[in-house]
């Protein structure tokens, strides 16, 4: 392109955004990607949730002449665009196992007329020979693949039909390509490329890091406390707690309503009505905190959600990176607290060894380390997604913050576990080691003889709960590996070096301590030159004005 097109082009999205959106600037790498929509070039687009991926594709549909084909995963997502997209004036459709043969005509028709610019389709729906034959008489400018991190095994959220998208690059093998995903590592990233057989394609990845979001990770204790703890310092706010199973959900959130906090709960065992309603009032306001399964979320456009709680582990640090990632899209300060117990671990493990997906397991140790860990939250994220990390502190973590203390002695207490382990004849798991080296009269440590051993009770003042803890950190940082059904323990060699005094594990300091001076001060900060009181008359006016349009409050 000549900078007179390239200017030509800019300024015709930006009027095309400001036309219909009422938008007046793009957000970060927004304007390139639409100007390889534009130019016809493939492009794989990477952007954190909430960084306007849609409108990446939604404007160049509107710059040109001809049917922009999106490939959506959901049909849930696929009817609220298409239902936003109308409600801006623009002429959108969806093709899914929700319409009946009538409605499906009816859309076919509307595209023949030329009347359609965006089409979404479900990919099974699209890779029908039928409609492929449908599409090559209806002027494709481009496909957009939504969610594109599904093509690709590597990705967290895997579906098999995705793959076959394949045919459809082959069918239209001049037409551009888009793949836009909010969650890609490099190697799903080149997956994605390669799995749709893009050519050349521009490569745009936006940055990860979430300046505002405030991390912490806590092993769980009393849950309903640590939960109310969040909620206490949000009275008001909006927020979301996580849970893994449907019970759980229910147990919390009814917990929490007994004790005065306005929550319901969300999960697909929900009567689709209930459901719904329940998601509504909290978008609408009515109630504070949604307690929900990761069936919630996907497609929720709210910017002040101001905490995202894990109530367990979530299983992929892509998973926590987008479920935390609803937080603090306004850009002020959220927190997003993980509570997490090993026992987690062991659920997820169960489940995964069961699907046999090696790539999986990786995963979900990457999580767990990034749990019992002692590195920047903020730095293992960012470097998790390709990204380059060169702060020394952000300012906006608990490791950074110094709300986890380190053992004054790693080494010693280190070398004391791994020996201990050696010296039972590393046949025993977490527990019974723990034990040991507690110096506890159990039955078993005494018919075994281990009172007997040299390590027995060399942590006695340390209770068996940091002992259990030091241990799992020993795990995560490589020191100890466990084995077989009873996750028996034994030492690396890593774990060797460290008995040879050769490298010193981190170990924290377990305290049930939650440092509120520190974090009330960055809560400060991020409302710097923001009137608050100012903020609360808004936000109860905005709410008052949404109800009365019967908008969403974030509409306002
Ligand atoms: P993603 O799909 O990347 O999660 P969306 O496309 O849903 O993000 O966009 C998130 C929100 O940001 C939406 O409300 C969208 O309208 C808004 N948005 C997108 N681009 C812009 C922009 N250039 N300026 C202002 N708001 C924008
Ligand atoms: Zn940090």
């Amino acid at each position: 392109m000549t900078p007179i097109s390239e200017t030509a082009c800019h300024q015709q999205l930006l009027d095309v955004m400001q036309r219909y959106w009422g938008y007046d600037g793009f957000r970060p790498l927004q304007l390139e990607a639409m100007s390889a929509v534009l130019s016809g070039r493939d492009s794989v687009v990477v952007l954190p949730t909430g960084g306007g991926k849609s409108l990446c594709f939604q404007v160049p549909a509107l710059c040109r002449e001809g049917l922009a084909v999106v490939v959506s995963p959901l049909i849930s997502l696929m009817k609220d665009q298409v239902d936003a997209l109308t409600d801006n004036g623009i002429s959108a459709a969806f093709v899914n196992s929700s319409l009946s043969f009538d409605e499906r005509r009816r859309v076919a028709d509307r595209v023949r007329a030329g009347e359609v610019r965006l089409l979404y389709f479900a990919p099974e729906r699209l890779l029908q020979s039928r409609t492929i034959e449908f599409l090559k008489d209806s002027r494709v400018r481009f496909f957009a693949v939504d969610e594109a991190h599904c093509i690709s095994q590597w990705g967290h959220n895997f579906r098999p039909e995705y793959r076959e998208l394949q045919v459809l690059r082959r069918e239209f093998p001049d037409t551009g390509f888009h793949a836009f995903t909010a969650t890609a590592t490099r190697r799903v990233r080149e997956d994605i490329a390669a799995q749709l057989e893009l050519n050349n394609p521009a490569v745009l990845v936006g940055s990860f890091d979430r300046p505002n979001l405030m991390y912490r990770v806590m092993r769980r204790a009393n849950r309903l406390d640590q939960l109310r703890a969040v909620l206490d310092k949000h009275r008001g706010e909006s927020g979301i707690v996580y849970c893994i199973s449907r019970a759980d959900v229910e147990d919390t959130s009814r917990a929490l309503n007994e004790l005065g906090y306005r929550t319901r709960p969300y999960h697909a065992g929900l009567e689709d009505e209930v459901r719904k309603a329940h998601q509504d009032a909290f978008i609408a306001e009515q109630i504070d905190t949604i307690v929900a399964t990761v069936a919630f979320g996907m497609g929720i456009d709210k910017s002040n959600v101001r905490y995202v709680i894990h109530a367990a582990m979530p299983k992929s640090l892509e998973h926590y990176q987008q479920e935390a990632g609803r937080a603090g899209r306004d850009g002020l300060e959220a927190d997003c607290t993980l509570i997490y117990s090993m026992a987690d671990f062991l659920t997820w493990q169960k489940l995964l060894e069961e699907s046999e997906a090696d790539n999986l397991q990786a995963s979900l140790q990457r999580i767990a380390d990034y749990c019992t860990g002692v590195t920047c939250r903020h730095r293992i994220l960012v470097e998790h997604f390709g990204e380059a990390w060169n702060r020394d502190s952000c300012g906006a973590c608990d490791v950074c913050l110094g709300d986890v203390e380190l053992v004054q002695d790693p080494l010693i207490v280190g070398q004391k576990i791994l020996s201990s382990v050696v010296r039972q004849g590393q046949r025993f798991g977490g527990e019974y080691t723990a034990m040991v080296l507690k110096g506890s009269q159990d039955q078993r440590i005494m018919q075994n003889r281990h009172n007997e051993l040299s390590t027995y009770g060399l942590l006695a003042d340390h209770s068996i709960r940091s002992i259990r803890d030091w241990i799992e950190q020993l795990v995560a940082q490589r020191f100890l590996d466990k084995s077989g059904d009873y996750n028996v323990l034994q030492v690396t060699d890593e774990g060797r070096r460290t008995l040879r005094g050769e490298v010193v594990p981190k170990l924290l300091k377990p305290s049930d301590r939650t440092s509120k001076r520190r974090s009330k001060s960055v809560a400060d900060n991020s409302w710097d030159g923001v009137d608050r009181n100012l903020f609360e008359a808004l936000r109860v006016q905005r709410r008052e004005q949404a109800t009365l349009r019967n908008v969403p409050p974030y509409i306002v």
